[in-house]
């Protein structure tokens, strides 16, 4: 039986380890997993994984990634050490809310997070909106804890700026708690009231809104109201990772499994102590609460300190320059084809990371970029690049941060292939 439970516990983890190592880190970042990784190439499997590409098995076809870090692609490739560390983990029972109190404290140092700030790990940033919202809302009131999404004797509104809206806003919603839409100042000292829970402040969308970041907090401390950032897809840079805390927001969220890096299914929750503790209660593992969906396993809780604890040893100058390395690879493929321009970019908040965007002539080139890009997306191998946001009709937009080792080459052989063949 424990032998069993071994190979099969081995079995799983040492897949996606071998899958990783085999296929995205180059060789020289592998020094402190060598012996795992070693001992996961070792496990011969038969079934699914025989042949090293569990997807090919599936008949899932695998993706060169120039998009970024879009979950339904997967996110991003967790590092070997996490894997690594998310394999010893998988070895031992503990107890969870131990462990999540333990690995808050650890992630709160690691961070140097104001005094009186904690955090804990959750299945996502999205799980980190709902249980932090409904720790705000219940307190440690068992009652109140079991009742959600019933508002009965809570607080049953949070405030959010207009522009600010987007789909991960379900997960306040979720609670059961309205929005209520604001877009002036005067609006918003109007909609604050005693049924007001909290104020929420979705990074990404800070250019949209009138009132920005710092001053949104300073409203909020005046109002005595806990406020809430989503900063999900907000680093690179990694100093994102405190400022939002020492800016004197109340809780933090970011997605583990995006440019951090860490296991898929992970998140953070950072923020003030009290109000990380009552998100815990109304997480998993306890039951009869409202993010008992959410849950977090030993593996991902013990992956996402891992992984945090490498993305702050990064060299993120280093970091970017390959980044460029690689979009110039791109760009000198395809920017001598007549009717083809390649400019530079760097969103400012929101994958803050280097970009091109290809503008095509559609007097030049005959095909629009969305055909262009889904020719690439159905070819062999399959890559996914993006289309112009916000309208824009004649563009294709790249980054490199998710690609593996060698796969700029190919996007930009590829690429220029295409582009030729619509080239008028
Ligand atoms: C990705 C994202 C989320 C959800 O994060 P997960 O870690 O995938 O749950 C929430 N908000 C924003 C702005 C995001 O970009």
């Amino acid at each position: 039986m424990q032998t069993n439970l071994r190979w099969n516990r081995r079995g799983f983890l040492g897949t996606l380890a071998a899958f990783a190592a085999s296929t995205f880190a180059p060789r020289k970042v592998f020094g402190s997993t060598r012996t795992a990784t070693a001992e996961a190439s070792a496990i011969k499997l038969t079934g699914l994984g025989q042949t090293g590409n569990v997807y090919e098995e599936l008949g899932v076809t695998t993706i060169i990634n120039g998009e970024g870090t879009m979950t339904t692609l997967g996110g991003s490739l967790i590092r070997p050490e996490v894997e690594a560390a998310m394999q010893l983990a998988a070895q031992h029972f503990v107890s969870i809310p131990e462990l999540e109190v333990a690995a808050g404290k650890r992630i709160a140092e690691m961070l140097k997070l104001p005094q009186g700030y904690g955090a804990i790990v959750t299945c996502g940033a999205a799980a980190a909106i709902q249980a932090g919202y409904a720790g705000i809302l219940t307190g440690d009131n068992v009652n109140l804890i079991q009742q959600l999404p019933d508002l009965t004797g809570m607080k049953t509104e949070v405030i959010i700026q207009k522009a600010h809206r987007n789909p991960f806003d379900h997960q306040i919603r979720g609670t059961g708690v309205k929005l209520v839409e604001i877009e002036t100042r005067e609006q918003l000292r109007h909609a604050i009231g005693p049924q007001t829970a909290a104020l929420h402040f979705t990074n990404f969308a800070n250019a949209d809104g009138q009132i920005k970041v710092d001053e949104w907090v300073k409203i909020a401390k005046e109002a005595n109201l806990p406020t809430l950032i989503d900063a999900a897809a907000d680093t690179p840079p990694i100093s994102h990772l405190w400022d939002y805390a020492n800016m004197g927001y109340d809780l933090i969220t970011f997605s583990g499994g995006k440019a951090i890096r860490g296991p898929q299914c992970a998140g953070l929750l950072l923020g003030r102590q009290d109000l990380v503790n009552y998100a815990l209660l109304n997480n998993s593992p306890y039951e009869d609460t409202i993010n008992r969906l959410a849950k977090v396993g030993k593996e991902e809780i013990v992956g996402m300190v891992k992984a945090l604890e490498l993305y702050l040893a990064e060299d993120e100058n280093a970091m970017r320059n390959e980044w460029w390395r690689r979009l110039d690879t791109v760009s000198s493929a395809v920017s001598g084809i007549p009717g083809i321009r390649v400019d530079r970019f760097v969103p400012d908040i929101a994958n803050h990371v280097p970009h091109i965007r290809i503008t095509l002539d559609p007097t030049k080139i005959k095909a629009t970029p969305r055909e262009i890009t889904q020719q690439l997306r159905k070819g062999t191998p399959s890559i996914v690049l993006a289309t112009g946001e916000r309208g824009e009709s004649n563009i294709i937009t790249m980054n490199s941060f998710m690609l593996k080792p060698g796969e700029d080459k190919i996007i930009a052989t590829h690429l220029a292939e295409t582009m030729k063949q619509h080239s008028a």
